[in-house]
């Protein structure tokens, strides 16, 4: 069996279509959209990345600006502009481009964004709202994976998912939102032991571990959904995910592809969010506790 591709980019595009007419609707009503992204330093993929965020940003009507740091910035003007941006209307979104430079404490800049306006849902305040099932920023990574399940028609309930990786900004966060949508969810990590014991249960194998060909076809069940999150750059210049997509597209019955799978969504969902942050403030009704008005969006 040959699994079906899900394609990033057909559905960041329907997606973005969709909440683009969000947008009008609040043009209409006297709110543009509004982010600001705060990048320290020239770290030459951070600005890459700060690029796709604010091309995004103007395809979907959202008003993006970027306030630069040059590495040696202290600290306390980062804070200060962070505090500025916090008081600011225009701006509903904030997000601080990562990683910073090794002086700045990466958790007290996350901290101090307000956090109606913490788009990367990064704050502890979110990421405590997160494992109590009632945030308003999922990060955007594990939410556009949600995206591309529900997009997908894939059920979610009841199912076994294994998350294999256990980061803060993906692992961790991508089981509680399987969690609630009452999945039943492990997380493996580096250190588990025989990590195909446990890919083999999974009806949902979600994989975010950054290493090439870390599952392989024999690890994945008949019928499996595989969402390759990794990004992995080979010597050769290749970019590749962390599945083995040749082996296992012939086992599972859904799959997502590197590049062209997550990545797409990953930015799209931070549109998502910044545009739901200016329904908020703009007191337009939201339904923020959720995510399950996506699909029918
Ligand atoms: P991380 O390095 O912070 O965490 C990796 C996790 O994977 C850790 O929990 C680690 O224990 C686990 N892991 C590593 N090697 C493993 C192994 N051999 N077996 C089992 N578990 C293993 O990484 P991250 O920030 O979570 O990113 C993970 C991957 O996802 C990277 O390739 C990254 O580039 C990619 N990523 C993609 C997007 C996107 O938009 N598509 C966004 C964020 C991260």
């Amino acid at each position: 069996m040959a699994a079906k591709i899900i394609d990033g980019n057909v559905i960041a595009h329907k997606v973005r279509a969709d909440w683009r007419a969000k947008v009008d609707a609040l043009r209409a009503h006297g709110t543009e959209p509004g982010l600001a992204v705060v990048i320290v330093g020239d770290n030459p993929a951070s600005r890459v990345y700060v690029r796709h965020k604010t091309k995004a940003c103007a395809e979907t009507g959202i008003r993006s600006e970027v306030v630069e740091f040059p590495a040696n910035a202290s600290e306390a003007e980062v804070l200060e502009r962070i505090a500025q941006l916090n008081a600011d209307p225009k701006v509903h979104g904030i997000l601080v481009q990562l990683p910073l430079p090794a002086h700045i404490d990466t958790r007290k800049l996350l901290e101090a964004i307000d956090v109606r306006k913490d788009v990367d849902g990064f704050n502890l305040y979110n990421v405590g709202s997160l494992v109590a099932g009632e945030t308003i920023f999922p990060p955007c990574t594990p939410y556009g994976v949600l995206c591309m399940l529900e997009y997908s028609n894939i059920p979610i309930a009841g199912q076994n998912v294994i998350v294999v990786g256990a980061s803060n900004i993906v692992g961790k966060p991508m089981a509680s939102m399987l969690m609630k949508r009452d999945a039943t969810v492990a997380i493996t990590h580096i250190k588990t032991r025989d990590l195909a014991q446990w890919t083999i249960l999974a009806d949902i194998l979600v994989v975010a571990a950054g290493k090439p060909n870390l599952i392989t076809g024999p690890m994945v069940r008949t019928g499996a959904v595989v969402i390759d999150v990794g990004i992995n750059r080979l010597p050769d210049g290749r970019l590749v995910g962390d599945v083995d997509f040749e082996a296992v597209k012939e086992k599972a019955s859904y799959i997502t592809p590197v590049p062209g799978g997550v990545g797409p969504m990953t930015v799209t969902m931070l549109l998502v969010n910044t545009i739901k942050a200016a329904q908020r403030a703009s007191g337009l009704d939201v339904s923020d506790l959720d995510t399950r008005d996506l699909a029918a969006a």
